[in-house]
């Protein structure tokens, strides 16, 4: 009986995706009549820990991810926004 081998051409063949170090942000959908009706506090602007003379957070988190600018963007682009399980509202 005779076998064959077949090799699987590079156009072919399955690449894994590398496997995240850290998990993304998690984004959460708002309905948009929402968006609309309320204000919704999502943003590094509207939280406690947030220096505006150096748009930096107090508790060492990046900031662009939550800054109203980026939130706004990616509304209007998706639908969702990545709010800070960290904010604090006075
Ligand atoms: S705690 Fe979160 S929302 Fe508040 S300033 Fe820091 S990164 Fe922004």
């Amino acid at each position: 009986m005779a076998s064959y081998h077949v090799e699987a051409s590079p156009m072919t063949k399955a690449t894994k995706t590398p496997k995240r170090i850290r998990p993304s942000i998690k984004h959460d959908p708002i309905h948009p009549s929402d968006y609309l009706k309320y204000e919704i506090a999502m943003a590094c602007e509207d939280c406690s820990h947030f220096k505006s003379d150096d748009a930096t957070c107090s508790l060492g988190y990046h900031t662009i991810h939550h800054r109203r600018e980026t939130q706004k963007q990616s509304y209007e682009l998706t639908g969702k926004v990545a709010i800070c399980r960290f904010m604090e509202i006075d």
